[in-house]
């Protein structure tokens, strides 16, 4: 699908506590000033505006919300597939980006008499994976999943943000089914919506569901539609959701669902959508033999589940105010030994969390305990385990939590096994109650 980036960033409403360090007054969360803070990204002028680049920080939250897509596809019923950036001109015409966006595309590139172009979208190559094979009704559906990067033109990029960017990282798949099994997928789709975002704490303002009006010019024949846009509100209202009925809101392509979320400024934006699409089917002849042996047209669905990454990561900078659950916090564990003496059991620890597969570290006693303290409170980290002369003779640590407690003769062994838990639970909560 192609979908215009919003003009402006957005953050959660009711969003969690902001950490204790941080000042009393601080200013309202910005992903692009909590990015640079947190050296999560940043942009160079050499490279160029728009074009942000993910500093080590920043690229672990990515890996982890990039893991959680591909998790999310497989159980899906998804299968993976890569596709190149790059493709001919000829295959953008045939989809129809090329007549519809060609002011929003990179200009093509001349290589050996052919015309090559950055792709807007990836949807036209996953219609030439399910076209290379013959399909039959039994095979259907097939889902295939990509988070793929494309490309918008953006005349000017917002320097070091996220949200408005010449290249987008999306996790994208397209559904190729038959029509009667619209319902069912897009069931399948909100509903890795909502497990998604109970994961990451993003509170659902509301379901919108953008249908066909009274004016002409939609693609496919009114049955077609009809039964289409009633297999979306089904599916919903199978879910047990509200939604918003928007007639006239639909693409001329087909109907879609947009979950809509809230900012904590109290913006609304699109993070996912689940799209309904006659025209890429046709416009690439696609089909399936159905039953009776005859030839049969698939919908195809593209299923947006965690939105582009620059949008996701943006949005969830800005829930979290920065202190991301511990699954995602770049650095989990952050050892501190109280003076010189202790530095070398306070590397032993962070070595025995690495092992367990956390992301820990250390650092020595290169100033007053209180100000490393102070200065991890500043980067969010979730646990903070002082060591000291005390705590050396017991294999504990004294462990300082990012909501302001102070947990005294905790054992490495459970400080470990319970941080392990909660990451592998991708557990919102700092546990230890
Ligand atoms: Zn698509």
């Amino acid at each position: 699908m192609y979908t215009r980036p919003p003009a402006s960033p957005a953050a959660p409403a009711n969003h969690p506590p902001a950490s204790p360090a941080a000042p009393a007054n601080h200013p309202p969360a910005d992903h692009r000033r909590l990015g640079r803070e947190l050296r999560l990204f940043a942009t160079d002028p050499l490279a160029g505006a728009g074009l942000p680049l993910w500093l080590p920080d920043g690229a672990v939250i990515r890996a982890e919300l990039e893991r959680l897509a591909a998790e999310e596809a497989v159980r899906g019923g998804c299968q993976r597939v890569y596709t190149p950036v790059l493709a001919k001109r000829a295959l953008f015409e045939r989809s129809g980006h090329w007549a519809k966006f060609a002011d929003d595309m990179f200009p093509p590139m001349q290589v050996g008499g052919e015309e090559f172009i950055l792709r807007p979208a990836n949807c036209p190559h996953h219609a030439l994976i399910y076209a290379a094979e013959q399909r039959s009704f039994r095979d259907l559906p097939v889902r295939l999943s990509e988070l793929g990067s494309m490309f918008r033109s953006e005349l000017s990029g917002v320097l070091g943000g996220l949200s408005r960017v010449r290249q987008i990282n999306l996790d994208d798949t397209h559904v190729f089914c038959a029509p009667w099994q619209v319902q069912d997928e897009i069931a399948r789709g909100v509903e890795a919506v909502r497990r998604c975002y109970r994961l990451l704490g993003i509170d659902v303002a509301r379901y919108r569901l953008s249908r066909r009006g009274s004016g002409g010019g939609h693609l496919g024949d009114a049955g077609l539609w009809v039964d289409a846009e009633r297999q979306l509100a089904a599916a919903l209202a199978d879910l047990g959701l509200d939604f918003e009925d928007a007639p006239g809101e639909a693409a001329f392509y087909g109907p879609k669902i947009d979950v809509q979320v809230t900012d904590p400024a109290g913006r609304e934006e699109t993070l996912s959508t689940v799209q309904l699409d006659f025209n890429q089917p046709e416009r690439f002849d696609l089909g399936f033999i159905g039953s009776d042996g005859a030839s049969q047209r698939p919908v195809m669905i593209h299923r947006g589940v965690l939105s582009a990454m620059e949008r996701l990561v943006a949005h969830l900078i800005e829930r979290y105010d920065g202190a991301f659950p511990p699954w995602l916090a770049p650095v989990q564990l952050l050892v501190l030994p109280v003076a010189e003496p202790n530095a070398e059991r306070a590397r032993l620890v962070a070595g025995r969390a690495a092992v367990a597969g956390l992301r820990a570290d250390c650092v020595s006693a290169d100033a007053t305990l209180n100000a490393r303290i102070r200065r991890a409170h500043e980067r969010r980290i979730p646990y903070i385990a002082v060591i000291g002369d005390r705590e050396a003779g017991s294999d504990a640590v004294s462990l300082r939590l990012r909501d302001g407690r102070r947990l005294d003769g905790v054992t490495v062994d459970r400080l470990i096994l319970q941080v392990a838990d909660l990451v592998a639970g991708r557990s919102a909560d700092l546990g230890f109650r």
